[in-house]
């Protein structure tokens, strides 16, 4: 049945957005019958529409900036730089697809010529996340339409306009409307387009519950190439440092960014017991000075409300639990207006972490655990069954090089924040993070597949 999806924004509950729930069938259909004679172009001439795609963006800039702002509550700087991100992710596609799947020549045998090439998949599926609606999925759409696949995109249900404004940027490129298809919809589209035999491959960006659901799916579709990138418990580790301010200006950043709502955000904080009391009244001291307010006010704030009143009633639920289990608020979760869902950063002096992997606690809340010793704060940080980013702070050269072969996760930063590094470095983790590295430079490996080939003269 074929029904409206809405969406709202999380600031004011205005509605942004209205338009029909897609037809799973009919799209992926539509798409498969347009990959052939894409895949048939020259790479060159699809670089060439990704080229005019980031000229469309940058374009319509302004419009997107503020439409994204508007759909996730993100401010308006925040949805700048994410539009920065995707505007850059073309050119770094276009490099990293020709350094991993360039024609490779080698020696045959009996004088034959043997080469490796790549061909797409055909169809792939893109799904995507609420909190980057518009850079996370342009990290995978770009790159398979460059190796020759058609995409159905089903962005979040929660930011169909930012994911509907996205295609019509590729269209506004040039690229044929059949070979990139937008999909409206929710979980059911979800479940039904990742099942569909016309879809070759899967590119997931969510929670691990919905991974998971997706991996368990589809253990029957052996023939599906499937990435899953999902969730963190990111830990953050503080030793000895001489700058205890500089420390907890980075661990807001990391805790505390796009109102906690990033895979990469920091959500454990541990620390060497000796430094508690000074970094908790740093933390404090910054976290009193914080702006949480609408994404265009002015002054500009640090955070937005989170995605929607559901979301933040649940981490208020979430908060909540850690206190009934022994935490000791440090500085509580506020919601100042109880009709919107704009929380306040909250620390919890914390225990023990008590991990259930169907609820990530996705929002501005942070734990903070004390240990005695470094092998004690490796064995928190790997208290989990999450490994996608972890920080350290402070420490020698030896502390890092324990942490760094030590700590399970596919990103590690020393003396910054636990986000993501950029540019063409392969973006993911381990354990129930990610199964594989769709994102970044290395998303080629996925859209594309290598063919061994060996040529003879006739005979
Ligand atoms: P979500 O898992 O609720 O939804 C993600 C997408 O999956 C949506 O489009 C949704 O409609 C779809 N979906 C839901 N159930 C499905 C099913 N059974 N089959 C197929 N599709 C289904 O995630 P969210 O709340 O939109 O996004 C936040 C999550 O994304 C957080 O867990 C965050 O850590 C993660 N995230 C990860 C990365 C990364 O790169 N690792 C980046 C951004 C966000």
């Amino acid at each position: 049945m074929i029904e409206n999806l809405q969406s709202f924004e999380p600031a004011t509950g205005a509605l942004l957005w209205e338009g029909l729930q897609g037809d799973v069938d009919t799209e992926v259909e539509r798409a498969a019958s347009a990959w052939p004679l894409w895949a048939a172009q020259p790479v060159t001439t699809r670089m060439e529409a990704m080229r005019r795609f980031a000229n469309a963006v940058r374009g319509r800039e302004d419009t997107l900036c503020d439409l994204i702002a508007r759909e996730t509550g993100k401010p308006l700087w925040e949805a700048r730089m994410e539009v920065s991100s995707v505007i850059a992710r073309v050119d770094m596609h276009i490099s990293a697809y020709s350094e991993r799947t360039g024609q490779k020549r080698m020696d045959g045998a009996m004088n034959s010529r043997q080469s490796v090439r790549h061909k797409p998949h055909g169809v792939v599926a893109v799904i995507g996340p609420y909190n980057f609606p518009a850079d996370v999925p342009a990290g995978q759409i770009i790159p398979a339409l460059i190796a020759g696949n058609a995409v159905v995109f089903k962005p979040s249900e929660k930011t169909p306009a930012s994911g509907a404004m996205l295609i019509e940027l590729f269209y506004e490129a040039g690229v044929p409307r059949d070979v990139v298809r937008l999909l409206v919809g929710g979980p059911d589209e979800g479940k039904a387009l990742v099942r569909h035999e016309g879809v070759n491959g899967v590119l997931f960006t969510g929670s691990a519950r919905t991974g998971i659901a997706i991996n368990r799916a589809l253990g029957a579709y052996p023939e599906k190439i499937v990435a899953l990138e999902m969730g963190g418990n990111n830990p953050l580790i503080l030793w000895d440092t001489p700058d205890l301010a500089a420390a907890a200006a980075i661990i807001v950043q990391s805790a505390y960014g796009t109102s906690g709502q990033r895979c990469t955000a920091a959500r454990r904080l541990i620390v060497k017991d000796s430094l508690t009391s000074g970094i908790i009244a740093e933390l404090r001291k910054l976290i009193a000075r914080l702006i949480v307010g609408p994404p265009h006010a002015s002054p500009a704030p640090f955070m937005g409300p989170v995605i929607d009143n559901e979301t933040a009633d649940g981490l208020g639920e979430s908060f909540m639990a850690l206190m009934s289990m022994g935490g000791r608020p440090l500085v509580h979760l506020g919601r100042p207006d109880a009709t919107r869902p704009f929380l306040t950063p909250a620390l919890i002096d914390v225990t023990q972490v008590v991990e259930r992997p169907d609820i990530e606690l996705f929002g501005p809340i942070l734990q903070l655990i004390r240990v005695e010793n470094f092998d004690d704060a490796i064995k928190e940080a790997n208290a989990t069954r999450y490994g996608l980013s972890a920080a350290l702070i402070g420490g020698s050269p030896q502390h890092y090089e324990q942490f760094w072969r030590q700590v399970r996760a596919g990103i590690i930063n020393w003396n910054g924040p636990t986000f993501g590094i950029g540019g063409s470095a392969p973006f993911g983790g381990v354990g129930v993070s990610g199964n594989h590295r769709p994102a970044g430079g290395h998303a080629a490996d996925f859209c594309a597949y290598p063919v061994t080939s060996s040529e003879a003269d006739q005979p």
